[in-house]
């Protein structure tokens, strides 16, 4: 990725970051399942929060390119501290930003970009998974505000967010053309956060269940229109897919670090395993899935940033990226051996949190069939 002499300096400023602050805590999120507080603090300080806020309102205002720059940086790390990051400075501000009235951005985007408040995105609920479109969360006008009633499920950064971009219909009648999208904040009264769930992996992150029960929301928290809630979460869900496939693209960088230190310090039959070729051509394959990987994500990085809606590229990417991750975190595990599944390597927690990456956000089938899609539309 070519960036400018700031983002470059940034880039090393976050990778000092992350090896001194984020790399001894890993172990730590791992088992507490938790982000120390200290360290929201010293992310806050890098401006992390608020990476795609504009600066006129307190943040670094980054485009894709760099904020895809971060997810590879962050991807070197915890999982779950990179997607506490990722989400919030994602899908879950690029709603508000793009929709957002000036009054709604000038309450929520500051403190977002602060860190003092974490956002959320939620769209997801038990029957409408891959098929959003068959939500049932309504949102009915009464005077100056919305009634919210509904459910949501799996949504990240529930247990600590503050502001959620919550999808609901207005009008059912319209189909998905009838889905709006409300910002609504915790403490609204009628909406109650879920216990936060275990998961496989991704720990530090909290994904947890929203319920509305005649949820009140001021009409003003509407983003945008009524009716552009379903049109901008698929735009803000393309975008997120290439940032997946950045930080896919990191994590890939990362594994194979680790696997190239560990063939060249671990002997066995009287040589380094570093000596042995099957170990050799499964490193090889894993820098040829990670350079494709990145060439994708760079293509679809550039379509976005020319304008274009680019759902195939973000497609390809994100499919061609998270796949090949999960080829590489097997290899990985493989070429450490029995310490490959040991958890004081720190290679089967990647192994285990890098399975997320192939079913949110659009699972690799759903990719296939916007694929397939964008290929058979008539021209
Ligand atoms: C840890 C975690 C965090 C998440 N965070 C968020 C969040 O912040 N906000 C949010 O809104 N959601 C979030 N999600 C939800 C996530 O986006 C969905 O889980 C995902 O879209 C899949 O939906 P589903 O779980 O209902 O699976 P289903 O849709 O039930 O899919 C089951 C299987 O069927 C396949 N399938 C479904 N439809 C088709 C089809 N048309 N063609 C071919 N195959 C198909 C799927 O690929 C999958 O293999 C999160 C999920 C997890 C696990």
């Amino acid at each position: 990725m070519s960036l400018g002499p700031e983002l470059e300096a940034y880039r090393a400023e976050l990778r000092r970051f992350v090896a001194r602050e984020v790399e001894p805590l890993t172990r730590w999120i791992e088992e507490n399942d938790a982000i120390p507080g200290e360290l929201m603090r010293k992310a806050a300080a890098l401006g992390l929060f608020g990476l795609t806020i504009p600066e006129a309102y307190g943040g670094l205002g980054l485009d894709l390119d760099g904020k895809c720059m971060v997810e590879e940086e962050l991807g070197r790390s915890s999982y779950g501290f990179a997607t506490v990051v990722a989400n919030h400075t994602g899908i879950s501000t690029h709603p508000i930003v793009t929709l957002g009235s000036e009054s709604l951005k000038r309450n929520y985007l500051p403190r977002m970009a602060s860190g003092e408040w974490i956002a959320s995105f939620a769209l997801t609920e038990p029957q409408a998974g891959s098929d959003p479109a068959a939500m049932r969360t309504t949102a009915a006008r009464k005077g100056d505000r919305y009634i919210l009633n509904g459910e949501k499920i799996y949504i990240t950064n529930a247990g600590i967010a503050q502001v959620f971009t919550v999808m609901a219909i207005t009008d059912r009648s319209r189909g998905i053309k009838g889905i709006s999208a409300f910002v609504v904040e915790r403490g609204f009264r009628g909406f109650a956060i879920g216990k936060n769930e275990l998961k496989m992996g991704m720990h530090g992150c909290t994904t947890a269940p929203l319920a509305f029960t005649d949820c009140e929301v001021p009409a003003g928290n509407l983003l945008g229109a009524e009716g552009m809630g379903y049109v901008q979460a698929l735009k803000t869900l393309t975008r997120g897919r290439v940032t997946i496939a950045a930080r896919s693209c990191g994590i890939m960088d990362r594994l194979i670090e680790r696997c190239t230190g560990y063939m060249k310090l671990r002997s066995q039959g009287g040589r380094k395993i570093a000596e042995y070729q099957g170990l050799q051509w499964m490193l090889a394959d894993m820098a040829v899935s990670r350079d494709a990987s990145r060439a994708l994500t760079q293509r679809a990085i550039d379509a976005l940033m020319r304008g274009e809606r680019a759902t195939m590229e973000a497609s390809v990417a994100k499919l061609y990226a998270t796949e090949a991750l999960g080829r590489v975190a097997d290899a990985a595990v493989q070429i450490h051996g029995g310490m490959g599944y040991m958890r004081e390597a720190g290679i089967e927690s990647a192994y285990r949190d890098v399975r997320i990456v192939r079913i949110y956000e659009g699972s690799s089938e759903i990719q296939r069939n916007i694929i397939a899609g964008e290929l058979l539309k008539d021209k």
